[in-house]
This record gives structure tokens, C-alpha cells and sequence, in this order.
């Protein structure tokens, strides 16, 4: 018989050297015009590798289906059909818009994807001089914005935009969703571990037993320096900034993020970071509260356990749920393996 001390011994060795010949890939390619990087860990190197590989087309797909910069995806083709014609979409469309239909009537209609329809009015692109645009020009505008008049037809997947001028624009959400579909690619057997990280949106997946991911919170007002630093298992973090993107008019900065009401640049919030358990409802959660401001925002925020938000305002004091200020630690070591911004 074998005396019990070998067994555990056994056991423990068994143990060590699963987890020694643990392998380990990351990635990173420019996708969605911001830095995708995806890691992954599991103890057969060539799974773990195919497995990434699956993840970044997983992004690539996402992204020719509903990014308003390609003529042929199929959000640009609901928008070229406004005022004419339904479009039959593929059901992963039809879910993303739904799902922002449902935070646009959470959120008070501060999110809001139709607020394409002010495109071009605001030009963060740096291709044309910037300017202010006049009052009524963001009137005229402002009257194609509005989620409640998008169509969606569920029994025949379609979606249609009843007035011409009207436009959907997925920026707010597609990044996040994009890392939850490709996060799904690892959640598989053999893979342990896996981050996945695009611009300010990240999802991490960790078996039971395994470590955590530890993520640095960037500072809104001092870019050099991090907020904070977060343990995360198996959640989604997605952060917005007016800083992201903006323009300078006459000394003042415009941000991106619009408020869908005033159709001007929202105001009064630096940045915003959004916790949950999945990556599209943080991402639309971080762009709603850029708009809503932390008192509205944390109020609208919905309350299923694990959803949690920090926003800094423009005077750069912190505003967080209950259950976030506890889990923010405050001294951020050099170590941090990855930094998103707040
Ligand atoms: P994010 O970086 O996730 O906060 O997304 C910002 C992008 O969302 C912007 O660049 C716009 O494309 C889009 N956007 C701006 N304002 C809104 C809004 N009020 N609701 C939904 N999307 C918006
Ligand atoms: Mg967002």
C-alpha cells in the first residue's frame, strides 16, 4: 500500500506541474481603430494559441458588422435605407440595437445610438476646421435624433429608420460588445485565464482557483498617473473620457460624447468606469454616465449585483457606488499588467 504522505505528495506534484507547464499567449493587433490585446493561459500551448487566434477574428467580425466607418457593414446599410426601406440584419445586430434601445430607455435617453444624425456638425476628426456649429443647425438636426423612433421588427429581423437623415451609430457599444464575443472564444476547455482588452473596454475570465487579473484605473486628469488598481475575476470594465477624443475651438475643448438632448458635447464629467459582468453593458454604461453626471448617472445605474461605477467630474472629485469605492486600492504598483483608462 501506498503510505498516505506519498499520495498527497503525489497530488501536490501533480498539481505544481499542471500549473508550471501553464502556457501563456498575448497579443495585441489594431482593430476597431484602437489597440485589441488579448492573453490567455492554459496548460496546451496550441489550443491556447488557436483559441486567441479565434478570439481576434471574433473582433474582426463584430466590427464588419456594425461599424458605421465601413460602407458595407450592415449598420451602414440600415443607415443608407433611412426614410425608404426596412433592412433584414443578422440577428447579432438586431441584439446590439435592441440592447441599446433598452439602456437608451433606462438611461433617460442619455444614450442614445441615433445621435448619428448630428454627425458631421461636430467634427472630431481633425479633417476640417473645427467650429461651433449654429443653434439651428443642431435644431434641424436634432429633430432625426431619437431612439424611440427606430423600428426594430423582431419576427423579421429587421430595423428601419423612418425618417430620411436619420442614423445609428454603435462607437458607444461595439467595442465592449466585440470583447464579449471574443471572450466567449476562451471560455473554453483548456484555457484558465484569459483577458481581453480593447481601448478602455476589458473582460477577464478566470477559472476557480486561478489568480485574478489585476487592471490599473488611469487617471482622467493626470494621464501619467493611475486612480487606483482593481482586482477583477470575471467581470467587464469599460471606461469613457471626453479626453479620448475632442477638438479645440477658441481655447475650449469639445468632447465626443454628445448629449443626445442638447446636441452639444456633454459636460461636466471627466471620465467614468463601469463595472459588470459583461462587456457591452459597461462599455454603454460608461458613455451614459459621460452624459447623465455622477449624481443622475449613479442613480439610473441598474442594480443587479456585480454593476458598479466610478465617475470623476470636471472638478475632478470622485463619485462611486458603494460597492466600488472598497474595491479601488489606492497605491498603484509599477507591476500592473495592464492599464485602461479612465
Ligand atoms: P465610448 O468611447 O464607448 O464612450 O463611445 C464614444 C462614442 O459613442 C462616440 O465617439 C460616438 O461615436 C458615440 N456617442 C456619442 N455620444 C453618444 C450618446 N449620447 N449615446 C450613444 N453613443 C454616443
Ligand atoms: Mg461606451
Amino acid at each position: 500500500m501506498i503510505p498516505r504522505f506519498k499520495i498527497l505528495f503525489l497530488i501536490v506534484g501533480l498539481i505544481f506541474g499542471v500549473h508550471c507547464r501553464s502556457a501563456r499567449v498575448g497579443q495585441a493587433e489594431t482593430l476597431m481603430g484602437t489597440l485589441v490585446e488579448i492573453t490567455a493561459e492554459g496548460r496546451d500551448h496550441k489550443l491556447v494559441e488557436a483559441r486567441v487566434a479565434l478570439a481576434f477574428e471574433e473582433v474582426r467580425r463584430v466590427d464588419r458588422l456594425i461599424s458605421t466607418f465601413r460602407e458595407d457593414s450592415e449598420l451602414s446599410r440600415i443607415n443608407r435605407a433611412a426614410g425608404v426601406a426596412p433592412v433584414q440584419v443578422s440577428p447579432e445586430v438586431l441584439e446590439a440595437i435592441e440592447r441599446s434601445l433598452e439602456v437608451s430607455r433606462l438611461s433617460d435617453g442619455a444614450f442614445d445610438i441615433s445621435y448619428a444624425a448630428l454627425g458631421g456638425l461636430w467634427d472630431f476628426s481633425g479633417e476640417k476646421p473645427a467650429r461651433v456649429p449654429e443653434a439651428a443647425e443642431i435644431a434641424a438636426r436634432l429633430k432625426r435624433v431619437g431612439w424611440r423612433r427606430i423600428q426594430v421588427d423582431r419576427s423579421a429581423g429587421t430595423v428601419f429608420l423612418p425618417e430620411a437623415g436619420m442614423r445609428l451609430d454603435l462607437g458607444a457599444i461595439a467595442k465592449g460588445y466585440a470583447v464579449d464575443r471574443a471572450l466567449a472564444a476562451l471560455k473554453v476547455p483548456g484555457v484558465d485565464r484569459a483577458l481581453v482588452t480593447a481601448g478602455g473596454d476589458l473582460r477577464a475570465f478566470t477559472r476557480p482557483g486561478e489568480k485574478p487579473w489585476r487592471i490599473g484605473i488611469q487617471d482622467p486628469a493626470r494621464r501619467d498617473r493611475l486612480l487606483g488598481e482593481l482586482e477583477i475575476q470575471n467581470q467587464a470594465v469599460a471606461t469613457s473620457g471626453q479626453y479620448e477624443r475632442f477638438v479645440e475651438i477658441q481655447g475650449r475643448r469639445y468632447g465626443h460624447i454628445l448629449d443626445p438632448r442638447t446636441g452639444r458635447p456633454a459636460e461636466g464629467v471627466l471620465g467614468a468606469t463601469v463595472i459588470a459582468s459583461e462587456a457591452w453593458e459597461a462599455d454603454a454604461w460608461a458613455t451614459a454616465l459621460l452624459v447623465l453626471g455622477p449624481e443622475q448617472g449613479i442613480k439610473l445605474l441598474p442594480s443587479p449585483p456585480g454593476i458598479e461605477a466610478l465617475i470623476v467630474d470636471a472638478k475632478g472629485r470622485w463619485h462611486a457606488t458603494p460597492g466600488l469605492a472598497g474595491r479601488i486600492q489606492p497605491a498603484p504598483s509599477p507591476s500592473v499588467p495592464f492599464l485602461f483608462r479612465l
